[in-house]
């Protein structure tokens, strides 16, 4: 009977922590929320830099890669759009 108490307490114990970090979760996705949501009033558009092959027109953002994975134009060939 002892054994089966503690058991009881356990998974009660289990649910209450469940409960919690559901709340956390919801606590920190509303930061989270918030925070992008600042980032963007503060950034109307979104600053990236997109790299375009001059060979075939492959384009990627952020950076260019070591050589373009179409047809293999070097890194310092690509122009920055
Ligand atoms: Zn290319």
């Amino acid at each position: 009977m002892r054994v089966k108490l503690l058991a009881k307490r356990y998974a009660q114990a289990l649910f209450d922590l469940a409960v919690e970090q559901k709340i956390l979760e919801k606590v920190h996705g509303d930061l989270y929320q918030k925070a992008i949501d600042s980032m963007k009033s503060d950034n109307d558009i979104p600053k990236k830099d997109y790299y375009v092959c001059p060979t075939c027109g492959y384009t990627v953002a952020d950076k260019a890669p070591d050589k373009c994975p179409v047809c293999g134009a070097k890194e310092e060939m690509f122009n920055k759009a």
